[in-house]
């Protein structure tokens, strides 16, 4: 078969369209006929190369894809061939402190498909039980392969860790990239006032029309200070930042007395400088988050399978372009999830 692959890290070159051998199936494994995957932050990062992250060699990427099942192993009891079904990447233990307490993005040996391990960008991928949701036959391969890793992220990051309520309102930083138009649409259902940045109109009228209240082009105005305009000097409840070093201080700048910033991303760095005095004395809540738990994987996902969120495709690609795709998330390019399909199912 022909999978996405790079034999070390860098710029985009290294990546590659290349034959590899088939995958075995294991007793807890579901052979699946992929077809489509989607890109997430996540393997521009594993691209390049993370501190502690070390790979075997050549590494196939990939942490969201759809496909039909072709194949189950014989302890398998939830699949079964022609069933279409979509990956869910974290990987738990299921016997740490923290799985056995059903927090198990908590767990000690958590690990992402496509990034800790080969992913699914490939023709074909062998995938244990526990990572693949069904997916309703009418959703297209498109949408069930690029909903699930941001909207179970942006799902957990508001609902469970950020207890976002009817009336609160919430800054969402971002909103045309993946995490962000899922978040948008999370705090839109859960009855709060949204406000959402982008960096033209054409995203601005986007993030409205998936459910902002409020835009702001945060190449135009400083958002911070937009949002003390738009909310009366208060500062919002929530904020949800997945950008990191370059968003950090406003963010915190943009909450109101005892507001808490949601974290589930640095795109921009790892390492913005606080401003520590406003965190006690505004009494600040900065929280993380990560991944979710499959029930909140369920959860979400049967509001995407419904089509009460919507997920916006940016574009789609044969996986021979990946690189080309890496590109587009990179310079931001248009809004929502860039997807990759085989070539051999490319038309
Ligand atoms: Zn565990």
């Amino acid at each position: 078969m022909k999978a996405v692959q790079f034999a070390g890290h860098g710029d985009t070159d290294v990546i590659s369209y290349a034959a590899v051998p088939d995958p075995e199936v294991g007793r807890d494994e579901v052979l699946i006929d992929v077809k489509a995957g989607a890109l997430n932050h996540l393997d521009l990062w594993t691209r390049r190369g993370l501190p502690g992250l070390d790979l075997d060699m050549p590494h196939v990427p990939g942490s969201d894809g759809a496909g039909e099942v072709l194949e189950v192993g014989p302890d398998v009891t939830r699949f079964e061939p022609g069933d279409h079904v979509a990956l869910t990447a974290g990987v738990s233990c299921g016997d740490c402190e923290y799985c056995r307490a059903g927090e198990e993005s908590l767990c000690t040996d958590f690990h992402i498909i496509g990034e800790h391990t080969d992913g699914v960008h490939s023709e074909l991928a062998a995938v244990p039980e526990d990572n693949l949701v069904l997916v309703p036959d009418h959703v297209d391969w498109e949408t069930a392969a690029a909903a699930p890793l941001v909207f179970q992220t942006a799902w957990r990051m508001l609902v469970t860790r950020g207890q976002v309520r009817p009336g609160e309102t919430v800054l969402v930083l971002g909103a045309s990239g993946g995490v962000g138009h899922a978040a948008v649409q999370i705090a839109s259902h859960a009855g709060a006032t949204v406000i959402a940045t982008a960096s033209s109109p054409e995203k601005l009228e986007y993030a409205e029309a998936i459910g902002a209240d409020h835009t702001v082009d945060y190449e135009a105005e400083n958002f911070a200070d937009a949002v003390r305009d738009l909310t009366g000097k208060r500062g919002v409840d929530v904020v949800v930042d997945h950008i990191g070093a370059a968003t950090w201080g406003d963010s915190l700048r943009s909450l109101a007395k005892g507001g808490r910033l949601l974290t589930c991303g640095a795109t921009t760095g790892p390492n913005p400088e606080t401003d520590v005095r406003r965190i006690f004395w505004n009494q600040l809540s900065v929280i993380g988050s990560t991944m979710a738990t499959p029930g909140e994987v369920d959860d979400v996902l049967s509001l995407v399978w419904d089509g009460t969120f919507e997920v916006a495709l940016r574009d789609v690609l044969p996986m021979s372009e990946t690189g080309a795709a890496h590109d587009l998330i990179e310079h931001r390019e248009g809004f929502g999830k860039v997807v990759v399909v085989p070539d051999s199912e490319y038309v």
